[in-house]
């Protein structure tokens, strides 16, 4: 028997098992016929493949999964394709966390003449994971899309108003593959006073 168990936190130096038990995996060593830690971390016991394994707070960092939902920011891009940050939330999207991921135009899920009708730099997207790493991303399914876009004029966020894109600002519309999970779903903007739109009035 393996003198530690799945989940145990060890450190450096520990006995994990004898060499006959179990093989020495990422994290470990031999030593004298003992399988040791040679990082601090959790013990992770493989019995498929009979190895042991010492995984550091690093390793927690999981890969993302095909059909996985993650939310992502359009770095750079050209017409047919578009390089992402991605990650399960927005926190780690802006972080260094991130994952690199790509968009290609045949994944909009709709025809369109570039994927500038999609999505632009700068914009925030949910998104599905269709393969990787190397990561490949989809905008096929429901909900996905853009869920945050600037004013290409001014950078102003843009507000989703029906089924456009428009800058309270400047009022310029643009085009997007449009999330029904846009942030900023702005009423239609009135001259007049504000205050009575949040009131929530409706006619
Ligand atoms: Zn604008």
């Amino acid at each position: 028997m393996p003198f530690v168990k799945n989940g145990d936190k060890v450190v450096p130096g520990d006995p994990l098992c004898v060499i006959e038990e179990l093989a020495p995996g990422p994290g470990t060593y031999e030593d004298d016929g003992l399988v040791r830690a040679s990082i601090p971390g959790t013990v992770k016991i493989d019995m498929l493949n009979y190895l042991v394994e010492v995984r550091g707070p690093n390793a927690e960092k999981k890969l993302l999964q095909p059909k996985e939902i993650v939310y992502g920011e359009v770095v750079a891009m050209r017409n047919e394709l578009a390089q992402l940050r991605v990650a399960r939330n927005m926190e780690e999207v802006l972080s260094a966390r991130a994952y690199s991921a790509v968009l290609h135009i045949s994944q909009v899920g709709k025809p369109v003449n570039s994927l500038y009708d999609a999505v632009r730099p700068g914009d925030l997207v949910k998104v599905k994971v269709l393969a990787g790493p190397p990561y490949q991303l989809t905008l096929k399914g429901p909900r996905l899309g853009v869920i945050l876009a600037y004013c290409g004029n001014c950078g102003h966020p843009l507000y989703k108003i029906e089924n456009q894109l428009q800058c309270p600002y400047c009022g310029r519309v643009e085009e997007r593959l449009v999330s029904p999970d846009y942030v900023l779903k702005a009423k239609r903007p009135k001259k007049r006073d504000q205050k009575h739109e949040d009131k929530k009035v409706r006619h």
